[in-house]
């Protein structure tokens, strides 16, 4: 617990910090507090520590971030710059509009956009952070609030008491427990995911890119990631009576090729192409209306789980973890509860917002054909100026903080 002489925040004898869960968010907030001179100790359930066989795209508002926290050298050798997002319609993918990336992207908001390997991500996260601050194995079963701090117990029996605690544990968090009663929302959305060798796919690595096909009730996306040694594909479906939401679960390449029949030649290359693939029931959550007490603060996914509909939930993760640090960078124990509240009065707005637009993409995406479609299309037709996405990629989240 808190020693009296201590100066400041995570300094040797100072407050201690416990991360529950060594995703995305966990390994970022383990790797920006420790840049900040931070020490934490993060619990994660799992003994095998890897990530899924899937790609992630992480646009300049996560990428500045990440490069400031040295993943730069490890990030660009392996990550891809798509030239342009495209969206095509399913039947005869037709191209109804495309935002241009690749160097204008680069040249405008000063960060790349890439289209990453979970994998890749999740080593150069992995790599960039002490080993003994990762405890693996460890799976929280509840938290609880104390005067000065909070305490986590875990599976095995054990406990820990730090001073604060940040759940990082994803949409099923246990620490979010300790913050609200609510429950994820099923989207009756599945998505198949799966990776393609780059070789079988070559069309698709000439000029990379993005790419979207929009259609009744579904649709599928695609990109190279692994510097084109993978195409990472999803593609959505109606989840009839599929609610298995793992990362693991395998659903059936032979189920996928039959709910896109009659989709373009294109479309069922690419999902013909694919070995084997996951399947994943979407679900998420409406927003919290808070996201710390005193002690205990969420990030990312445990904070606000969106659909995959803005591909923003990792890239606000990553938004978070900064944010977090530079509020609890320099502080004294005491102030510890003001720095909480700091950060959730400057992150809840923004990722309320992705929550919804998330929601709101997944009916304009999967729109039948006739009016709504018609009306779609017009407002996607030609050339998407990049500078609408200003008030997304273009933010920087640590500046905005400290020049509040
Ligand atoms: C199909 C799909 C596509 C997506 N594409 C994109 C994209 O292109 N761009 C983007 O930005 N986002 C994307 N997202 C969202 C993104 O994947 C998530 O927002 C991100 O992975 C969340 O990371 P996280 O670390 O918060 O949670 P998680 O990845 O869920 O990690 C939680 C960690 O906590 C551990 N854990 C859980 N419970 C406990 C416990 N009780 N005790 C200890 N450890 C625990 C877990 O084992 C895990 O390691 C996509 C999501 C999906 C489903």
């Amino acid at each position: 617990m808190i020693q009296n002489h201590t100066p400041s925040v995570g300094k040797r004898g100072g407050a201690r910090i416990a991360v529950v869960g060594a995703g995305i968010a966990g390994l970022t907030v383990a790797l920006s507090l420790s840049r900040a001179g931070i020490r934490c100790e993060v619990f994660e359930q799992t003994k095998n520590l890897r990530e899924v066989g899937a790609g992630v795209q992480l646009a300049p508002n996560a990428t500045r971030l990440l490069h400031r926290l040295g993943l730069a050298r490890s990030l660009s050798p392996v990550a891809v710059r798509p030239s342009a997002v495209e969206m095509r319609s399913w039947d005869d993918s037709r191209l109804l509009g495309r935002t241009e990336l690749g160097d204008a992207c680069e040249e405008l908001y000063g960060a790349p956009y890439y289209t990453v390997h979970r994998a890749d991500l999740h080593q150069a996260l992995l790599s960039s952070i002490d080993d003994n601050i990762l405890h693996i194995g460890r799976r929280c079963v509840g938290v609880e609030e104390l005067p000065e701090g909070a305490r986590l117990r875990f599976e095995d029996g054990s406990t820990y008491e730090a001073d604060v605690v940040i759940g990082a544990d994803g949409i099923h968090s246990v620490v979010r427990d300790a913050l609200a009663m609510d429950e994820p929302r099923f989207s009756g959305q599945s998505i198949y995911r799966g990776l393609v060798p780059g070789e079988q796919l070559p069309f698709l690595l000439e000029d990379p890119k993005v790419r979207l096909w929009f259609g009744p009730e579904q649709h599928c996306v695609c990109y190279p990631v692994s510097a084109g040694r993978w195409i990472s594909v999803g593609a959505t479906a109606p989840a009839g009576d599929w609610s298995v939401e793992s990362w693991t679960a395998e659903g059936r390449v032979e189920d996928l090729v039959e709910t896109y029949q009659g989709w373009n030649e294109e479309v069922l290359s690419v999902l013909k192409a694919l070995g084997s693939v996951g399947r994943w029931a979407l679900h998420d959550r409406d927003p919290l209306t808070r996201w710390s007490t005193r002690r205990i603060a969420v990030v990312g996914d445990a904070a606000h789980p969106m659909l995959p509909f803005q591909a923003q939930g990792a890239n606000q993760a990553i938004e978070d973890a900064v944010v977090l640090t530079a509020c609890l960078r320099g502080i004294r124990p005491d102030d510890i509860p003001a720095a909480l509240a700091r950060y959730e009065q400057v992150r809840r707005p923004r990722t309320d917002e992705l929550q919804r637009l998330s929601r709101a993409n997944s009916r304009t995406f999967h729109l039948s054909d006739g009016e709504g479609q018609r009306e779609r299309d017009l407002a996607l037709a030609g050339t998407q100026n990049l500078r609408k996405q200003d008030w997304l990629y273009g933010f920087d989240a640590e500046a905005a903080l400290l020049g509040e």
